[in-house]
């Protein structure tokens, strides 16, 4: 069934917005999407009316507000389809699930002389955490390439899989070039030679549904303000017997059993991972968005954007002096390219005065860049609300960009 976009695009209002006396044409959701309705005015009415901080009090207002903190988390647990909502962590966002990840599991799982694969379109949340633990266990990374379409390779993948192979950390979903991994083939090869799977879900639990029991991931991550929620709120799920078995990350309030100077014993999960007060009104929203997005579907969501996605990719290459950087037959949401008559920066710029918002720059993803043989991308990115009006108006202005320089 087809979506309503336009009922859809009435819930946010920021798309009502004009710039530079244009009406706004928001094309940068895969750095952050913007908020539908129903999410800010429950954020506002539990302030007002359910408010007080969770998990430690016995009067009516601290339980309401525990009560709600604890169904966001069941809402997330079933928009995964995790087995348990033990096994779903909030965190700030999912740069902050991976460090979590790297500090407390494969700081107490990885030695000198394992091997860590990572793919090389990763963002930079899922290299550099892992740079940084090197400096204190001397493991290797090795790098999974993706081909001129910016497809995974996936023999390569396979080479470099063996019996070091502790982890392998990959996306599900390319912010810059909108590949979608065949991240289930992955977890199961990565299985196969015992090794434990991080996926980062940033730009994937976004776009498409996840079943993290189907994928049978060990870890997935994700943030709440690209699924249209708060910012401040990110997820980390994680499997109960790993969860179990990982040490605390950071210490506080909350995450104890017990407290004596002379000894501390941690709680069990989530609860251990969440040390102090928690971003409760962000995971309360983010709850909201997620029941936003099931009221559309995200079956419903995944086929209009890959559909406008399509569309934009197939326009753009159209246009004489544009390459696109990422041409997989299995893309979503993004399509980042250059233009041989203007700099992406200049584009952007143009662009904005036309009221469109997209990105430039290396979109945290420098390896990536350094691959294709480009330092910066202009890069235009989906979201549920964009329609193929956004689309058109966009290619119109790119042509523009191209007479101006031309
Ligand atoms: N991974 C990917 C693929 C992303 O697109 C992003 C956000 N651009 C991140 C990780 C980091 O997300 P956050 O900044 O919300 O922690």
């Amino acid at each position: 069934m087809a979506i309503d976009v336009e009922k859809i695009r009435s819930d946010f209002p920021a798309l009502s917005l004009t710039m530079h006396g244009k009406p706004l044409i928001f094309l940068d959701s895969a750095a952050s999407a913007q908020k539908p309705l129903c999410v800010l005015d429950v954020i506002k009415n539990q302030y007002v009316n359910e408010y007080a901080n969770v998990h430690r009090g016995v009067y009516r207002l601290s339980e309401k507000a525990t009560l709600n903190f604890e169904q966001a988390r069941q809402k997330v647990r079933h928009f995964i389809n995790a087995a348990s909502d033990k096994e779903i962590v909030f965190t700030r966002g999912a740069t902050d699930s991976i460090n979590l990840v790297a500090y407390t599991w494969a700081a107490s799982n990885l030695k000198d002389g394992d091997e860590i694969i990572l793919s090389q379109a990763e963002h930079h949340s899922n290299i550099v955490p892992w740079q940084i633990l090197q400096k204190r266990i001397n493991f290797k990374i090795k790098i999974v390439p993706v081909d001129d379409n910016g497809d995974f390779i996936f023999e390569e993948y396979l080479k470099l899989l063996n019996e070091k192979t502790k982890l392998v950390s990959v996306m599900h979903v390319s912010n810059v070039l909108g590949t979608v991994f065949p991240v289930k083939e992955i977890i199961r090869s990565a299985h196969e030679q015992g090794a434990v799977v991080l996926i980062d879900g940033c730009q994937g639990a976004t776009h498409m549904p996840v079943d993290v029991q189907d994928l049978e991931c060990d870890f997935y991550v994700f943030s709440g303000h690209k699924l249209y929620g708060p910012t401040g709120i990110g997820v980390l799920y994680g499997k109960l017997s790993l969860l179990k078995e990982m040490p605390p990350f950071e210490g506080g309030g909350d995450m104890i059993k017990s407290v004596s100077f002379e000894k501390s014993v941690w709680a069990e999960p989530p609860a251990r991972f969440e040390a102090g007060t928690p971003a409760i009104m962000q995971a309360v929203g983010l709850g909201h968005a997620i029941d936003y997005v099931n009221k559309i579907g995200m079956d419903e969501i995944e086929l209009h954007e890959r559909q406008l996605c399509q569309l934009l990719q197939g326009e753009m290459l159209k246009i004489p002096g544009i390459r696109v950087i990422g041409n997989s037959n299995d893309k979503a949401a993004v399509v980042s390219f250059v233009a041989d008559f203007a700099h992406p920066q200049d584009m952007a710029m143009i662009l904005d005065q036309e009221g469109i918002a997209v990105r430039t720059g290396h979109h945290c993803a420098q390896p990536l860049h350094e691959r294709f043989g480009v330092s910066v991308t202009v890069r235009a990115s989906l979201g549920v609300y964009n329609t193929q009006s956004d689309i058109e108006n966009f290619i119109k202005a790119v042509h523009k960009v191209k007479r101006f320089f031309t």
